[in-house]
């Protein structure tokens, strides 16, 4: 079997390009990681040619033995890690979990209550321009100005006047503990379900860093590629027998076809991956680095929302630097420093401009940068960002920082034979 760079030169081109990238720059977008060479093997694998809509030893496919093996073990890594009695590894993604899960529990015209887009929530919890806020009635809360952290009050007081069907927690850009409990509280008191979106932080959970949503919420979701550094896709967590039945069905034959096997093997492998002692001194690590970060920014005069994190996530709020996020994101990629734009709560610039950047420490904790690379990042950014605004000055500091960069992501090598 020859080679794809011998088959197809152009594509191999461009996915060498890829690997260059990912080793030269420093990845600080949070909901990114880096999966081991092992998951990414599972996922190049035979497995691909599979159908198997069904599930294991139900299948409406000839030849699923193997297939059904590697889903077990899936199931079976996955409701150990994270303590719950069901699981459907299936969902080709978060957002694809997140509608299984909506199926499963509400219908069209239903109510829905979940975190605004604005505040940090996901497209999914019932933004407009999604179907989660075009098919169901949805109704948002959000975080507190004064502080940048969830509006509970508000929250309660909007379970209580619209009565919806389903209350979701979680978030893309809220960087602290979320109080599982006073969200089961108020759907007890209000008869909805709730639903938690763990997608970015279960890796923090599956470490015991961050509280399990699993025994507070009638239906976990995530994605599996963030902080627990698995394939792209996504799983839906339950304890409720009955539950688990709908959700069954909601991905297939509700809303899937045949579940991406490939993908289930890489999901397998990185569950066998969270189960072990070095995932756990990793999350610490995912942590302290992402403190470290905060701390050094808020020391060199940047606001950071909420005064800092207790995940992997930092919502920084450029004005004091008065740069809008969209310049920020693109002047750092001058310097090998990869961010997202990202609104902060209140936000008066446009989504597509933004006044903060989301940095995430998942990354780069994977190659292996610490506290002390962390804060030598946060420097980099400073000087970058400092001078975005010198015209005649930016994109020699965006090229000196570059150079910075590729030197420190050398004493880190991620992708070589020596780092496998
Ligand atoms: N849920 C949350 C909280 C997310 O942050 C994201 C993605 O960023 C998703 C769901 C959607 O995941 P996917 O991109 O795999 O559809």
């Amino acid at each position: 079997q020859a080679p794809l760079k011998n088959i197809d030169p152009d594509v191999a081109a461009i996915l060498n390009d890829e690997l260059v990238r990912q080793q030269d720059g420093i990845e600080l977008i949070a909901s990114e990681n880096m999966t081991s060479f092992a998951v990414m093997e599972a996922q190049g694998s035979v497995l691909t040619n599979k159908y198997a809509e069904g599930l294991p030893g139900k299948r409406y496919y000839g030849g699923c033995v193997d297939v059904d093996r590697v889903e077990r073990l899936a199931i079976e890594r996955l409701t150990k890690i994270f303590g719950a009695e069901f699981a459907n590894v299936q969902p080709h993604s978060g957002a694809n979990a997140n509608q299984a899960a909506f199926m499963a529990m509400a219908a069209p015209g239903d109510t829905i209550l979940g975190m605004s887009l604005a505040a940090g929530g996901h497209l999914t919890h019932g933004a407009a321009p999604n179907y989660s806020g075009k098919w169901f009635n949805a109704v948002q809360y959000g975080v507190r100005a004064e502080d940048g952290l969830i509006d509970y009050e508000e929250m309660e007081t909007l379970a209580r006047d619209h009565k919806p069907k389903i209350i979701v927690a979680g978030s893309s850009a809220y960087p602290r503990v979320i109080d599982f409990a006073r969200f089961r509280k108020i759907a007890d008191e209000v008869g909805a379900y709730l639903m938690v979106d763990m997608a970015h932080f279960a890796g923090l959970v599956a470490a015991g860093l961050y509280p399990n949503p699993v025994p507070y919420a009638d239906i976990v979701t995530s994605t599996t590629h963030k902080t627990l550094r698995g394939p792209r896709g996504g799983i839906i967590l339950t304890s409720n027998p009955e539950l688990a039945k709908k959700v069954n069905s909601a991905v297939f034959p509700g809303l899937q076809g045949g579940p991406l096997m490939h993908v289930i093997a890489g999901k397998a492998v990185a569950f066998g991956e969270a189960l072990s002692e070095s995932f756990k001194e990793y999350q610490t690590r995912v942590l302290a680095n992402a403190r470290a970060l905060a701390d050094e920014l808020k020391k060199r005069g940047f606001d950071i929302v909420t005064g800092g994190t207790d995940s992997h996530l930092v919502l920084v709020d450029l004005r004091p630097k008065k740069v809008t996020g969209k310049l920020a994101e693109n002047i750092l990629e001058k310097a090998g420093i990869t961010a997202n734009k990202n609104s902060i709560p209140f936000d008066p610039e446009k989504p597509f401009v933004t006044s903060g950047i989301r940095l995430g420490s998942p990354a780069a904790t994977t190659r292996g940068f610490g506290e002390e690379e962390f804060r030598t990042v946060a420097r980099m950014i400073d000087e970058v960002l400092t001078a975005a605004l010198e015209e005649d000055n930016a994109d020699a500091v965006a090229q000196r920082v570059h150079e910075e960069v590729k030197a420190l992501c050398r004493r880190f090598p991620i992708y070589t034979q020596a780092s496998a």
